[in-house]
């Protein structure tokens, strides 16, 4: 038997659909040149919830329009008790035997997605990335400091990462600048100023902060207050990042443009996806030990000019996003609701599950051959890369949406506006 919840909107119950209604993601539309509001997609439309609150048809809060602005923040503030029952009282209009008034609300706010503009779907407090995948962690360390160094000591312990630039954060469908950088390679003896080399992708997973705190979390509190997650491609420049990484870890490698899906899955959505972290390798300590199954199991894929040149599952991951808001909130670091958290590069066990161009050209050293008999070992201007990500339920699939990026060639003069 099928776990497809039913709707009476005939496009969400499509088992080629990303968005039945079991899933219900969040985002921000505009349609010609009208204001952005908030969406919610199901099928091949877009809930106008914006429209639907102001009509006093739909309330996350009673006392405030908190959907009257382009972006979810102020509905996330309000705590996972509002998320739910928000998504309940919108499963209800929505599924198979709704009462007439209530799908007559949805017609008439709701539009085709195919004429709607996607918009970042929050705006994003502050970014952290981390670097939670055991495989990725363990090819990057052996090409940049041998197999013997490849997981530095504290790896095992607690998820590595580092505070990335909010700034940097685009939605699906942005052009991507080739950067500009400063370079040292074995070829030439002193640094030089020129456009990266080495430009590249990273496929990870974004974890959403619902609410603002001050205070360390557990696992589980951090769990609860995950909003939900986005597919997130941190373009990086490995040749910039090769010469700045060390002593502070990257900077200018990471902060060029980060781009993530323009549909927010909401965690209760994937629910029925949890699963457990891969076994530990050494006893986390006990504020970071797992409790249950706070993992997913997402099928993720990287295409290149639409040709797949990587599939792994979001499932590697050595730390859950819960594991990471955990560590992260430790030293009393305060938080923020739209605090975005990159997963870190999700590679798996076999070529083919490498998450980077890095580990798929294996630094460069061995380009790989696409269908059309060309080779890469980074991107090529002009290039499109897109991530994809796919929960597979029983009878029906939750998505995320596209995750692309095309490049453009480097300014000539970077300093020339
Ligand atoms: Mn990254």
């Amino acid at each position: 038997m099928s776990d497809l919840i039913q709707s009476w909107l005939p496009s969400a119950n499509s088992p080629d659909s990303e968005f039945p209604l079991n899933n219900l993601p969040y985002g921000v539309f505009s349609v010609a040149d009208g204001d952005l509001r908030c969406g919610i997609a199901i099928g091949n439309r877009i809930v106008d919830v914006t429209g639907l609150e102001a009509a006093g048809l739909l309330r996350a809060d009673p006392d405030a329009e908190v959907l009257d602005a382009p972006f979810w923040n102020d509905f996330m503030d309000l705590g996972p008790q509002v998320w739910a029952t928000f998504r309940a009282a919108l499963t209800a209009m929505l599924k198979a035997d709704a009462s007439d008034d209530a799908q007559d609300a949805i017609t008439t706010y709701s539009v085709p997605m195919a004429g709607a503009t996607l918009h970042l779907p929050f705006r994003v407090s502050e970014y952290t990335d981390f670097y939670a995948g055991r495989h990725h962690a363990t090819n990057v360390g052996t090409m940049f400091r041998g197999a013997e160094n490849a997981l530095p000591p504290n790896w095992l312990h607690m998820p590595i990462g580092y505070n990335g630039r909010a700034s940097s954060v685009v939605v699906s469908g942005t052009d991507i600048r080739r950067p500009w950088g400063q370079l040292k390679s074995p070829d030439h003896e002193t640094p030089i100023f020129a456009p990266c080399r080495r430009f590249d992708i990273e496929l990870e997973l974004g974890a959403i902060v619902g609410t603002a705190s001050n205070r360390p979390l557990s696992v589980d509190q951090a769990n609860a207050n995950i909003f939900g997650y986005v597919l997130l491609n941190d373009w990086s420049a490995r040749d910039i990042q090769a010469w700045e990484y060390q002593p502070l870890g990257p900077f200018q490698a990471k902060a060029t443009a980060t781009t993530i899906s323009p549909w927010i899955v909401p965690s209760a959505a994937l629910i029925p996806f949890r699963t457990a972290t891969p076994p530990r390798e050494k006893p986390l300590l006990p504020h970071l030990a797992d409790t249950t199954a706070m993992n997913h199991t997402i099928t993720l894929s990287v295409t290149l000019n639409g040709e797949q040149i990587a599939h792994t599952n979001a499932d590697e991951l050595y730390y859950s996003s819960a594991q990471q808001l955990a560590h992260h909130t430790t030293s009393g670091c305060p938080m923020r609701a739209g605090d975005l958290l990159g997963s870190g590069t999700i590679s798996g066990p076999e070529k083919i599950n490498r998450g980077s161009l890095l580990e798929l050209s294996w630094g460069g050293k061995e380009p790989f051959t696409l269908a059309n008999g060309d080779t890469r070992t980074f991107i090529e201007d002009g290039d499109t890369l897109a991530l994809h990500g796919t929960a597979k339920g029983n009878g029906y699939q939750i998505g995320f949406g596209p995750c692309t990026g095309q490049i453009l060639p480097a300014a000539k003069d970077p300093f020339q506006t």
